[in-house]
């Protein structure tokens, strides 16, 4: 039996935030009564003509230069003829032989080392609209709201091997699409998502196996499980002396394995040719040059920079540039209060427990980043206690506000005046004579009595490093 390794490599589709349709001016708003954003256009009228959305180009073509991908200055429309209910004009206006952009990577790492995910290429089309199956009417109905709408599909070269690096490369592409702001990357409305083609061969071939496509997965989690499904699958097949045979296949995610669909079909099954109705695209190379520059540091680079420039922790970087909003939060925390690591750690348990928690995200945050950094640098500098802190930022998360301010009118400056702290720790032992006589033989777990005594004496506003310290020499 020779050992399998599996290959797999992803197409990616990605709808494009623009307010209108890629060829028409209907809304591309999700969620509308069905059938109220169409025209003649889009629901594939006899004599109607399409018109390119130039805002759709461009957020395509960010896309492509974010992932290192050649922009083609010249790039053609063509038809790939399918007959389907929800799909009016009975083609797709996609992209073959010149797509928008060639030859771009991601770097990602899953655990077994970094490994570079080539792209092949990235091309506009445009959505289909949607069936909807009614068991209660006995009927089909078909929704062309959908119908239309921009897409760019990212298609990878096969170089993933496993399906957690299968799941990490769609989490890279779904971070830098979310980050652009290219697309909204709501995976349950169906905004961001993927085909898996999904092979295995002999480890040390080079030839790949026969494949099979994936659909039907609709959160990172299912693309995990539908690819490992299928390699076991798979491997079942060759172990029993079968052969994988090329199909389509459609995971159910409650049974968690994956259903035959249909035969896989070939390029040259669609009859693909250059839309007459279109002309090619001709983007000026200063357009894309003009792009190129206006890029935001994108989340890898900004990753590497927290952990060189700031010092964060692997993990920290991670965490603080898994979304774009979060992660500017804290960049201005920082301006205002230079410790990273401290802010850092503040935003990771404080911070990112509030927005699990709630499903709040940062944008929810009422308390401006310097209100944040101040209430980390209170605590640093031991103005409050660190439960405090804690409090003001609860309290401030919703509310906004200044945290100075709101310390002094809630009373939470602690006691950190040494002769008032001294008094406390005095009147505390003076009451206490026997515990001190037991803490001065050798029962030293007493510090912790004392330490709560003086705290209630002062209703928890004691500064506990410069308590402790007089605790120390007093007792000592
Ligand atoms: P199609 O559009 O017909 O699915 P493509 O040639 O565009 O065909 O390939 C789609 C995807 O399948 C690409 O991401 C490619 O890397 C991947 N792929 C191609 N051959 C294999 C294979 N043998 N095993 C796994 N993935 C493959
Ligand atoms: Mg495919
Ligand atoms: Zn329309």
């Amino acid at each position: 039996m020779p050992v399998y390794e599996a290959v797999i490599g992803l197409e990616v589709h990605a709808q494009l935030r623009t307010e209108s349709k890629l060829f028409c001016a209907c809304s591309t708003r999700f969620g509308q009564e069905p059938n109220t954003n169409v025209c003649p256009v889009c629901t594939g009228m006899p004599g109607t003509l399409p018109v390119l959305n130039a805002r759709a180009v461009e957020l395509a073509a960010t896309m492509a230069l974010a992932v290192g991908c050649r922009v083609n200055n010249r790039n053609v429309f063509a038809r790939k003829n399918y007959f389907y209910p929800d799909l009016p004009l009975g083609y797709q206006i996609s992209q073959f032989d010149l797509p928008l952009a060639e030859g771009g990577a991601v770097t990602i790492d899953a655990g077994a080392g970094p490994r570079t995910v080539g792209i092949t290429r990235i091309h506009m089309e445009n959505d289909a609209g949607k069936s909807i199956h009614s068991q209660a009417d006995n009927a089909s109905f078909v929704d062309l709201n959908r119908a239309g709408t921009p897409l760019i599909e990212i298609v990878s070269e096969p170089d993933m091997r496993s399906p957690e690096e299968a799941e990490a490369y769609l989490r890279a592409l779904h971070g830098i699409v979310t980050w652009l702001g290219i697309c909204d990357g709501n995976m349950e409305e169906g905004s961001f998502r993927c085909d898996a083609n999904v092979s295995i061969r002999p480890v040390g071939q080079q030839e790949l196996g026969t494949r099979t496509e994936l659909k039907n997965m609709n959160s990172f989690r299912n693309v995990r499980r539908a690819i490992a499904y299928e390699i076991a699958r798979q491997e079942d097949l060759l172990a029993d002396g079968g052969a994988v045979v090329q199909q389509t296949r459609l995971f159910d995610a409650d049974k968690g394995v994956t259903h035959a669909m249909r035969g896989k079909e070939e390029a040259h099954d669609y009859r693909y040719y250059p839309d007459p109705d279109l002309l090619p695209v001709e983007i000026p190379q200063a357009m894309i040059d003009a792009l190129g520059a206006a890029l935001p540091e994108l989340p890898a680079a900004r990753r590497a920079r927290f952990e060189t420039a700031l010092g964060l922790p692997a993990e920290a970087a991670a965490a603080l540039t898994a979304e774009r909003a979060l992660s500017d939060y804290f960049e201005a925390a920082v301006a205002a209060y230079a410790e990273p690591r401290k802010v850092a750690n503040w935003m990771l348990s404080e911070m990112l427990r509030r927005l699990n928690d709630t499903g709040a995200t940062v944008a929810d945050c009422a308390l401006a980043p310097e209100g944040f950094a101040a209430i980390v640098r209170m605590v640093e500098q031991g103005a409050v206690s660190q439960k405090s802190g804690r409090d003001m930022f609860a309290a401030l998360f919703s509310a906004g506000g200044d945290p100075e301010a709101y310390a002094r009118e809630h009373g939470l400056a602690q006691v950190s005046d040494s002769g008032a702290l001294e008094a406390a720790v005095d009147a505390v032992l003076a009451a206490n004579p026997a515990e001190v006589e037991a803490y001065r033989a050798g029962k030293t777990k007493l510090m912790g009595f004392f330490v709560g005594q003086i705290m209630r004496a002062t209703k928890g506003q004691a500064n506990a490093k410069l308590l402790n310290e007089i605790l120390a020499a007093r007792l000592g």
